[in-house]
This record gives C-alpha cells, sequence and structure tokens, in this order.
C-alpha cells in the first residue's frame, strides 16, 4: 500500500502553489524512505513550475534539495539503515548502462537521468520532489549527509552545493587561480564559499553593492557591482574562470570580456531565452564558453564531504511551508540570503 504524506503542489504556470497529498511508493528491496527534515528552494523550482522551461505534469510537487532522516529500509539496502541523515539532489535514477552512467557521471546519462521531480519514474509515474514529509529513493542515490553538518544548512548542498562545486574543480579552481562568481543568490553565495575553500581568488560581480559585506565575510576578495559599467573596464582580461549562476539573461559578451587568454566562462544559470554570443568575445583570447549540469553522484558525496571538512553550509532563512509562494516571490526579486529552507515540520 502506497503511503499518502502531506506536499505542497504547483497546479498551472500561473497559481500560487497549494497544500495537498502525493503517494509514496512501498519500499522496494533496494529503496530507501527517508523523512524529510528540509528542502531548499532552488530558482530551478520556479522556472520549472512556472513552465518556463516547456511542459509540466501539473500538479507538481518541487524540490531538489531534500535533507532527512532514514525511516525504512528495503531487504537488499547495505549502505544505509534508519536513523541514517541523508540527502537527496536533482536525479533519482539513471539507466546504469550507458557510457557517461558507466565512467560514473549520471547527470550525464545519455538516456537521460530521471529527475527528481517532474521525471518520469521507474514505474512510469511522475517523480514527485521534496516540498513533501517523505520520499522513496532508490539507495544509489541516497547520499550520506557527514555529521559536522546540521541538515538545514545541508539541504541547500544537494543542489546549489554541487552545481557550483562540479565546474569549480573540473575547471582547476585553486591557488594561483581567479575565480568569478557572476550573481550571489543560493547557487552563487556557495560558489564564493566553495572557491575560496579550494584556495582561488574570489571576485564577486553582482548587480549592486548591496550585498558586498556579506560577500566578503563568505570568502571573497573582491567585490563588484555590475551596473557600474567601470567594473568592465577594470576587470578586463582578468579571470581564468568565471561561474555565471544568472538565473535571467544577460550580455554575455560583456562578461567574455574579463576572461584572461584561455579562460572559461561556465553557465550554471538556466534562463530560458536564447543568450546571443558574439564569436569575437572568444577568438581573440582563445576562451571557453561552457555549461555544467550538477555533478555525479560521488562527486556530490566528495562535495558533502568536503564542505563539513570546511565548515561549510549554506547561508539559510528557515521558512514554514505556508511561506512558500512569498519566498518564490522573494527569489525573483533577488531579494534572498541566500537560500530559502523549508522546515517540513510545518507540513503535519
Ligand atoms: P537565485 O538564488 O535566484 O540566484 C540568482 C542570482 O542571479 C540572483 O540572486 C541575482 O544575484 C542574479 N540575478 C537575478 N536576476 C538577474 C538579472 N536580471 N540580471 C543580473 N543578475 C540577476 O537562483 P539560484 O537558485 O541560485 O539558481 C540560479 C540559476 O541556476 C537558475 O537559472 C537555476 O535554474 C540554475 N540552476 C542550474 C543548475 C545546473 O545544473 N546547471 C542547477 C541548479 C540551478 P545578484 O543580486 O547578486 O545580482
Ligand atoms: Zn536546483
Amino acid at each position: 500500500m502506497p503511503t499518502t504524506v502531506k506536499a505542497y503542489a504547483a497546479t498551472a504556470p500561473d497559481r500560487p502553489l497549494e497544500p495537498t497529498t502525493i503517494e509514496r511508493r512501498d519500499v522496494g528491496p533496494r529503496d530507501v524512505r527517508i523523512e524529510i527534515k528540509f528542502a531548499g528552494i532552488c530558482h530551478s523550482d520556479i522556472h520549472t513550475a512556472r513552465g518556463e522551461w516547456g511542459g509540466v505534469p501539473y500538479p507538481l510537487v518541487v524540490g531538489h534539495e531534500i535533507a532527512g532522516v532514514v525511516a525504512e529500509v528495503g531487504a537488499e539496502v547495505t549502505r544505509f539503515a534508519v536513523g541514517d541523515r541523508v540527502g537527496v539532489g536533482c536525479m533519482v535514477n539513471s539507466c546504469g548502462e550507458c557510457e557517461q552512467c558507466a565512467k560514473g557521471l549520471q547527470q550525464y546519462c545519455l538516456k537521460g537521468n530521471t529527475q527528481t521531480y517532474a521525471g518520469t519514474d521507474r514505474d512510469g509515474t511522475v517523480t514527485q520532489g521534496g516540498y513533501s514529509q517523505q520520499v522513496v529513493v532508490t539507495e544509489d542515490f541516497v547520499l550520506r549527509i557527514p555529521d559536522g553538518l546540521d541538515l538545514d544548512v545541508a539541504a541547500p548542498l544537494l543542489c546549489a552545493g554541487i552545481t557550483t562545486y562540479s565546474p569549480l574543480r573540473h575547471w582547476g579552481a585553486g591557488p594561483g587561480t581567479k575565480v568569478a562568481v557572476v550573481g550571489m543568490g543560493g547557487l552563487g553565495h556557495m560558489a564564493v564559499k566553495i572557491a575560496h575553500a579550494l584556495g582561488a581568488e574570489v571576485t564577486v560581480l553582482s548587480q549592486s553593492l548591496k550585498k558586498q559585506e556579506d560577500g566578503l565575510r563568505l570568502g571573497a576578495d573582491h567585490y563588484f557591482a555590475t551596473s557600474d559599467p567601470d567594473t568592465f573596464t577594470e576587470l578586463a582580461g582578468r579571470f581564468d574562470l568565471i561561474v555565471n549562476t544568472v538565473s535571467a539573461e544577460l550580455d554575455l559578451n560583456a562578461y567574455l570580456s574579463l576572461l584572461a587568454v584561455d579562460g572559461t566562462m561556465v553557465n550554471v544559470g538556466a534562463p530560458p531565452q536564447p543568450l546571443p554570443i558574439q564569436v569575437f568575445s572568444l577568438i581573440p583570447a582563445r576562451r571557453s564558453f561552457a555549461g555544467s549540469s550538477i555533478g555525479s553522484i560521488a562527486e556530490t558525496q566528495e562535495m558533502l564531504d568536503f564542505c563539513a571538512e570546511h565548515g561549510l553550509g549554506a547561508e539559510i532563512e528557515v521558512i514554514a511551508a505556508d511561506q512558500v509562494n512569498e519566498a518564490w516571490e522573494r527569489v525573483l526579486a533577488s531579494d534572498v540570503r541566500y537560500r530559502f529552507v523549508i522546515d517540513t515540520a510545518t507540513l503535519a
């Protein structure tokens, strides 16, 4: 018998989220049932629920920054036991057989990984995410949250943390490298913390100087306002790596001009509009423009362990479930410091 749990769901692109109930499947032999304690609010939840990225299987429960405690395990589960502190991020399955899965890069599964919400689960049902009391996930896609991290500040690491850790590592952020982070919201503030902990020289490029003090406290060495045209003259040719976390349209060419020779700008921000690039922003300095999607399961565990070792949690504002619509409006207004996290006890 499936278990009925409370949740908050989107029912249409232009309607507020509403309280509802959803069914969670019985625990299969390799499944873990997680009692969700905290669920982070990612801007992707909003893009998805509002239909900005395409069709939505309403009603839909979003949320892919899940932290909780194991409540039940299937008979063949070996890695988890009841009471363990665990997390789930943006994917809950992948084909397990393709070239990318064989390399352990489930996020780039050639058949498409199964997203934590709005995906098609192996039983054909639509996956429902973390703004709910429980989730049932195959153990291969469950992460261990190290003891040093509280569950509320750990939840955002499951998406914001790994989505910034992965490109920072892939493109070699570390001592001697100059890294810029564009946008200091949920992803951006974790990028600042992680790049600093990796030893890079970190610059924040934010719309204004409103959050400068926070940026410097979180580990940035420099902080500039992109509303000031002098920023682009002063920083021309400066950076080895730019991580763009902005959720909206941006003049990419202006930012590409800030890359040094052989520098790379990585977009993790995922606005729905096409972003035009002038090739002469790249050619004269052999610059690269790239994208990056979350991170693998192994890399997500590595990131959680790294964050615990360096004492890096997210900066959060904990909210009750019935404040979720208000929180979404604040995310859209870039008024988030720096991640909203739903206390799922308030769903009861
Ligand atoms: P967020 O908390 O809303 O942060 C985005 C930040 O971008 C804002 O805080 C703001 O920073 C800046 N910004 C917003 N609107 C802007 C505008 N019109 N012009 C310039 N800057 C603007 O969002 P998030 O949760 O970090 O997510 C950011 C993006 O990453 C979203 O598009 C999300 O879907 C995407 N994402 C991608 C992946 C992936 O795997 N690639 C994973 C997760 C999320 P300032 O106030 O500092 O300017
Ligand atoms: Zn996300």
